[in-house]
């Protein structure tokens, strides 16, 4: 997160060094952007079994949203792991970071680009929304089974994109978002 909160100070840094040859570099100096483009690294590297449901829910969100990109490297301010059961959830450490942990035997019940994206949009800061409703992301299990939708919605990655509108902040988030994909709450602490 030090990375982070460095590079619009490195940028800045930089300008200051190369302030006047940019003045007679007009296309130098339209490569600075006023709003930096917050990136969130990512390692996946935990999770082997998902990674092609990763790698496409990354680029989903990536063509989603315009504040806020993920990008694999290090040092991760996401971590992304898999196993068997206790279903999918995410630890959110502030926006923009923390663990996932995704339950492969929901991702054979659930289409898993789908559970991926779900919790990369609490990441995101976006929490969960059990209405049923399959055209969004947050509704999770609620949506049931067959609900293939893999994309935010519109409204979601507003929001998301009002997360980051500033850049990357402190944020008031839970604990930890859980019961994203179990069929009934019942089942969380099974
Ligand atoms: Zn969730």
């Amino acid at each position: 997160m030090l990375r982070r909160r460095l590079v619009p100070l490195l940028a800045a840094a930089l300008f200051a060094l190369v302030g006047a040859p940019i003045a007679t570099a007009p296309q130098a100096a339209a490569a600075v952007s006023p709003h930096a483009v917050t990136t969130v690294y990512y390692d996946a590297s935990q999770a082997p079994d998902l990674a092609d449901n990763i790698t496409e829910a990354v680029q989903i969100w990536n063509d989603s949203v315009q504040n806020v990109r993920l990008v694999a490297g290090g040092p991760a301010d996401v971590t992304i792991s898999e196993g068997y059961g206790g279903g999918s959830y995410t630890i959110p450490e502030g926006l923009g970071a923390g663990e996932v942990y995704l339950d492969l035997q929901q991702a054979q019940e659930y289409n898993p680009t789908r559970i991926v994206a779900h919790e990369l949009g609490h990441i995101y800061g976006l929490p969960d929304n059990y209405d049923g409703d399959c055209s969004i992301l947050m509704s999770g299990h609620s949506a049931g089974t067959g609900c293939q939708t893999t994309h935010p919605s519109a409204g979601e990655a507003a929001q998301v994109d009002a997360n980051f509108a500033g850049g990357f902040r402190a944020a008031r988030l839970p604990a930890v978002y859980q019961g994203c994909f179990d069929r009934s709450p019942a089942r969380q602490r099974a």
